[in-house]
């Protein structure tokens, strides 16, 4: 196939656009009197500077990231949630009504949603049985509209790794965008693909801290790619797309890298406890390997199972609408106490 080119790829009107310049990105400089943005010279109710505009590029926060991760700042890319990437990769490359992507089910609902928002189409491709890439049938799933395809690695629901090479083979052979999302990575002992950027430019690698960072509620999530594709998502992002609230509490956040990992060693813990546990219980059919914080578990009757587990007071997810996922119940490991309650709710299931 093609060599990947950027240009080739971004949409015309993307390609012309002229940014919103903003009043924080304008200046630089030493001032004292900010007269520039339209702001409550007064302040607010709050004590804090939250009556200011947040920075657009979020250059303490990535400062940090970047440390952490060994990405370099100007390969990072800061969205509310990573869900804000997504949606930003199709609008960037895909042209409504015209495009498509690719996705992979059983997989994340939001590579689909967020492509029928834009008017994109969904090419479509089965993991094979053991929810593995399927290369064969991946051929035939690419045409030349196709201009993104995402993997979910470890994907979600079913909770595995994909073959890094399966995914190295899509990086070399498709002259689209290639997303890895590791949303899971920090539950499963790998290397991020975000370390291997530099040898494909077409790759986009999302990661979030709403999973092993605990920080779902705050609404950050990150896209690691080349510097070219960088400055098209600064370029039609909204300006001021994460909040001063957010990055200060963030940026605290990562300051505590230690606490993190510790949160996450116990629900890895947690997970392995859980599988042995199910075993147990005959009316779980299979309980699928996982590198995630969740079990995808199949089981004889999953809408029966869901409704009981409601009664006690404990909601999962049922995924058995989702291909390959029949009858299977996706259940987030939860704290020590919670799984305590789980299990007990299952020894008293029939
Ligand atoms: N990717 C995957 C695979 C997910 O499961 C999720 C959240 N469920 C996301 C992305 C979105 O994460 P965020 O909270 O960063 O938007």
């Amino acid at each position: 196939m093609a060599e990947f080119i950027l240009d080739n790829i971004l949409r015309n009107n993307v390609k012309k656009l002229i940014p919103y310049s903003s009043a924080r990105s304008e200046f630089e400089g030493d001032a004292q009197i900010f007269l520039d943005a339209n702001e409550n010279s007064l302040g607010s109710t709050l004590n804090n500077n939250f009556h200011r505009y947040p920075d657009p590029l979020q250059k303490q926060l990535k400062q940090k990231l970047s440390t952490i991760k060994n990405v370099p700042v100007e390969n990072i890319f800061v969205g509310n949630g990573s869900d804000e990437a997504i949606d930003l990769l199709i609008r960037a490359f895909c042209n409504p009504g015209v495009d498509n992507i690719l996705i992979f089910p059983p997989t994340y609902g939001m590579y689909e949603v967020s492509a029928e928002i834009n008017d994109i189409a969904i090419n479509k491709v089965l993991l094979t049985n053991d929810f593995q890439l399927d290369v064969d049938a991946i051929k035939n799933g690419i045409d030349d509209n196709t201009k993104i395809i995402f993997v979910c690695s470890p994907n979600n629901p079913t909770g595995n790794l994909l073959k890094p090479e399966s995914i190295e083979w899509l990086l070399k052979n498709f002259n689209g965008i290639v997303v890895v999302d590791e949303a899971y990575i920090d539950f499963a002992i790998v290397t991020s693909w975000s370390q291997r950027l530099n040898e494909f430019p077409n790759l986009v690698v999302l990661q979030t801290l709403s999973k092993a960072w605990g920080l779902a509620g705050l609404r950050i999530g990150f896209a690691y790619a080349s510097t070219a594709i960088i400055h098209v998502f600064n370029k039609i992002k909204p300006p001021y797309n994460i909040s001063e609230a957010t990055q200060q509490l963030a940026l605290q956040a990562l300051q505590n890298e230690q606490q993190a990992k510790e949160k996450t060693n116990v629900l890895i813990e947690q997970k392995k406890r859980l599988m042995e546990d199910f075993k147990q219980f005959g009316f779980i059919k299979t309980i699928y390997p996982s590198n995630a914080n969740f079990i995808l578990v199949k089981v004889d009757d999953a809408k029966t199972l869901y409704q009981y587990l409601i009664l006690k007071t404990i909601v999962v997810r049922n995924r058995s609408s989702q291909p390959l996922c029949e009858n299977s119940l996706r259940i987030t490991v939860g704290t020590p106490q919670e799984n305590d309650a789980l299990l007990t709710a299952l020894k008293n299931y029939k």
